[in-house]
């Protein structure tokens, strides 16, 4: 069993990224299993390699090691060779049109706007798509993927039709999110995905991804989600909870205990480290709805 952590480095670290990696941490290491810690920071718009290097000295003072690092920018040849095999196999097409087409038209499971495959059958240039400078977008099958994670949460959908086609490479050069995960999780050779369940709208699109390059698809499971006051998602950019301002509030233990009787694993909030609480790690005790986090002033 080998698992991953994947924040990406976009901002200081905040409650629910730390309480992410307990849960894939504490998941794996009950299973006896490995753990991967990756850096996703192809976002070169947003990514600061500070916050990269934060991001790793959070997690330890929380507690939590891993087995390897993977940095995400250093796997572009791997990136590059997956989408030569999908121009090989005649599912890459450029895409101009703008978000602003979209809006207004069908709603997608991630409360975005669909996208309605409207160029598909647009062929490369010569060169082939490395001389794109548009978006680049993979044709999916047009398939009905049935997927149920080990919480119970149903995935399942068409995310040709739900969805549409992903974008695979943005027109900045940026390689998409939907075609990195996938990559790096199979070369990784990933068996087990716990990510949130704000990530779950995607899965279906990574499944038929996975199938396209023939890859194995890993278990997954998506937890529960901090919320902000607001009710929103608990989000890296609203920075509501930054690392400076935990780490003033609370010491590496503090936390973890607050995190994990929140997450319903501990009975009180007893200071403890990640490493005391593998024995009696048990989905069964995790909690399914997402809760708002606070601290006080
Ligand atoms: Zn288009």
């Amino acid at each position: 069993m080998k698992s991953r952590f994947a924040p990406s480095t976009t901002g200081e670290a905040h409650p629910g990224t730390l309480l992410s990696a307990l849960l894939v941490w504490l998941d794996a290491r009950a299973r006896g299993g490995r753990v991967v810690l990756r850096l996703e920071d192809l976002d070169t718009t947003r990514v600061k390699k500070a916050w990269g290097d934060e991001l790793v000295a959070a997690l330890a003072w929380l507690g939590l090691d891993w087995d390897e690092t993977v940095v995400q920018s250093g796997r572009n040849t791997a990136h590059e060779a997956a989408l030569d095999r999908l121009a090989g196999a005649g599912r890459l097409y450029p895409c101009t049109c703008s978000r602003a087409d979209r809006a207004g038209g069908r709603r997608a499971p991630d409360g975005g706007w669909a996208y309605e495959n409207t160029c598909r059958g647009t062929p490369l240039p010569a060169g082939g798509w490395r001389e794109v400078t548009a978006n680049l977008r993979t044709q999916l099958d047009d398939d009905r993927v049935e997927l149920v994670d080990a919480g119970g949460l149903d995935l399942s959908q068409t995310p040709a039709r739900d969805m549409g086609d992903p974008i695979v490479r943005r027109r900045d050069g940026v390689i998409a999110y939907q075609l990195a995960v996938v990559v790096d999780d199979a070369d990784a050779g990933i068996t087990d995905v716990v990510r949130g369940r704000d990530i779950a709208p995607s899965t279906a699109t990574q499944v038929l991804l996975q199938r396209l390059l023939g890859y194995p698809t890993p278990r997954y499971r998506h937890h529960f989600l901090l919320l902000e006051p607001s009710g929103d998602k608990l989000s890296k950019l609203h920075r509501s909870l930054p690392f400076s301002r935990l780490r003033a509030t609370f010491d590496g233990p503090q936390l973890c205990g607050l995190l994990a009787h929140i997450a319903g694993i501990s009975e009180r909030a007893t200071p403890c480290t990640p490493a005391e609480l593998v024995a009696s790690f048990d989905w069964a005790r995790v909690r399914r709805d997402s809760v708002l986090f606070q601290i006080d002033a």
